[in-house]
Formats: C-alpha cells, sequence, structure tokens
C-alpha cells in the first residue's frame, strides 16, 4: 500500500485528520498536513515521495494514497500502522513537535525558562524545544499517559522511552 521503501516514511496528512497527525508527530512520525483540495496536490506530494492519507472517496482508489476507514483518530493511527507496516524501531517518541512537525532540539532549563509552569521548571529535566514555532515540552505525567495509549492500541513496549 505505501508506495515509498525509504527507511523514514514521510506522510501528508489531509488537513481534515489533524488529531491523527498529532499522533503521528507524537511517535515521531514525519506527518505535515495538506489541504487535499484536488488531484494536482495529490500527484504533487506522491511525485516528491510523500504518502497521502485522506478519508475523502474520491482519492480511495488511487495508487500510493492511504485511505482510511475508521473517524475516530486512534483507530486511524492502528489503520495506518497495519496498512503501512510501521514497526517499532522506526518510533522515536516524543521528538517531534506536535503543534508543527519540526524536531526537536535538547534545551537547557535556563532555555524554559519562562515557557514552563513554575513547578515544571522547579522540577523538571531534559527540556526539548521546537526551533521552529518555540514550544517547550518536558516529560510528565500528560507523555506516561500518551505513551500508555499507545502501548495500549499498538502491544509496543514504551517503556524505555517515556521518562
Ligand atoms: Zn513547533
Amino acid at each position: 500500500m505505501c508506495g515509498a521503501s525509504a527507511p523514514a516514511k514521510r506522510f501528508a496528512l489531509d488537513s481534515m485528520l489533524g488529531k491523527l497527525a498529532k499522533w503521528l508527530r507524537v511517535l515521531g512520525m514525519d506527518a505535515r498536513s495538506v489541504l487535499m483540495a484536488d488531484r494536482t496536490v495529490i500527484e504533487s506530494l506522491l511525485s516528491t515521495g510523500f504518502i497521502p492519507v485522506t478519508r475523502r472517496e474520491k482519492f480511495r482508489d488511487r495508487e500510493g494514497v492511504i485511505f482510511l476507514c475508521s473517524d475516530r483518530h486512534l483507530e486511524q493511527l492502528a489503520e495506518l500502522i497495519s496498512l503501512c507496516g510501521i514497526q517499532r524501531d522506526q518510533v522515536r517518541l516524543f521528538s517531534r513537535c506536535t503543534l508543527c512537525n519540526t524536531g526537536l532540539e535538547p534545551t537547557s532549563p535556563e532555555g524554559a525558562f519562562g515557557a514552563v509552569p513554575d513547578y515544571i521548571f522547579q522540577t523538571a529535566r531534559d527540556f526539548r524545544k521546537c526551533p521552529q514555532c518555540g514550544r517547550i515540552y518536558w516529560p510528565g505525567s500528560h507523555r506516561q499517559n500518551m505513551a500508555a495509549q499507545l502501548e495500549a492500541l499498538t502491544g509496543w513496549n514504551l517503556q524505555d522511552e517515556q521518562r
């Protein structure tokens, strides 16, 4: 189903699949949002190595396009993982900005000062920053909850990455 055989798949998600895009980014997958208004958009994506993902019926039978059946984002994620054969070792949990899809970079606590709540600044370590939009990320219960949901969905052991 997936045309690209490169190690790192590059997904282009229809703009209506925003929640799915966020979850793919949590897994560290390259998942950009694109308004798939017509076939020229699809052809352009395919010719530049992207895997278009959509729920629009009109693109259902286009070779190379991933058509998702479910309208629930976690079920869509399971569908996509299955259809594209995404493996555990391709996952880089919490390595990408969930807002803008950019790879995160480590930053010092000083770099996070003023951008996170005081109690987080006092207690958290391992801050990461998005070089594109400036959002700061840190370990915590929110991450653990997401990792637990992903473990339940995929059966993967993500313990070593959810600190
Ligand atoms: Zn960002």
